[in-house]
């Protein structure tokens, strides 16, 4: 059976905005053994699965072990399909947990943040009061910039 042809600028414009709004970040611990210090593997994240990597803390000798503290930017299962490359080159992966925690005593429920949350991991309930739906959240951290009154904070 032929298959219907596929709306190229269409298909291209959805996937752009659908990318941008899954995206979210991940920090992990890259600890290496020396026969593994010169893979390139912020290349490979971004090549192989369209990450963006930001290295926020090196530790590398020559001829030595290493460490690298990265945060990783990219869509949910590109992230865990690269953890898992990285595994196979012997490198160790600690992820570092990260999560949004909300001052509901200061909250004053404006709303400000369910606009920006793209995940749907917050909304105002009936009485307008603001609801998080914690498994919901990528961490993207929109509500912590938007947050009028800095009740809004990432715990690593
Ligand atoms: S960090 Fe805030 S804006 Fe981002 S998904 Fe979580 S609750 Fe929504
Ligand atoms: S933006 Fe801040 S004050 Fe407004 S509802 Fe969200 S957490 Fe509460």
């Amino acid at each position: 059976m032929p298959r219907k042809k596929k709306n190229q600028g269409e298909s291209s414009k959805m996937s752009k905005s659908d990318s941008l709004s899954l995206r979210t970040r991940r920090r992990v611990i890259l600890s290496f053994p020396p026969s593994v210090l010169q893979t390139p593997i912020t290349y490979i994240l971004a090549k192989e699965y369209d990450i963006a990597s930001n290295i926020l803390r090196a530790e590398i000798l020559p001829e030595e072990s290493g460490k690298l503290v990265i945060e990783m930017d990219g869509l949910p299962e590109n992230l865990d399909k690269a953890i898992q490359r990285i595994k196979e080159f012997d490198i160790d992966v600690t992820e570092i947990a990260r999560k949004v925690t909300f001052d509901m005593d200061k909250c004053i429920h404006c709303g400000a943040c369910v606009s920006v949350c793209l995940a749907g991991a917050l909304k105002l309930d009936k009485n307008f009061h603001l609801e998080f739906i914690e498994p919901k959240c990528t961490v993207c951290e929109m509500c912590v910039t938007t947050c009028p009154v800095d009740v809004v904070n990432i715990d690593i």
